[in-house]
């Protein structure tokens, strides 16, 4: 008797010829990501924009930023991750 299989779902072949191309371009976007980060480590505050300065609700009154002590630049969260893997790796390879 000959098995007939009639399925709804896609068979092994077509799921990973979808997902290899997908995971590529993950792979891709991370490593340029990666670097990005290796190369500009600040983004802008994102409290103040990068200004460095707050206002006052009223826009009368202003200082420096509390999230940011005025600097305007935070570290990006991928040179954050570098940096914990460096620092990681320099604590095992002592
Ligand atoms: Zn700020």
């Amino acid at each position: 008797m000959p098995a007939l299989a009639a399925t709804a779902t896609p068979d092994g072949a077509s799921i990973a010829a979808l997902l290899c191309p997908l995971l590529i371009i993950l792979i891709v976007v991370t490593f340029c990501y990666g670097i990005g980060c290796w190369i500009w480590p600040f983004g802008a505050c994102r409290k103040c924009h990068g200004t460095g300065k707050r206002r006052s609700p009223f826009g009368r009154a202003f200082g420096l930023c509390r999230r940011c002590h005025g600097d305007g630049r935070r570290l990006r969260i991928g040179r954050r991750l570098i940096n914990s893997f460096r620092e990681l790796h320099d604590k095992g390879t002592r």
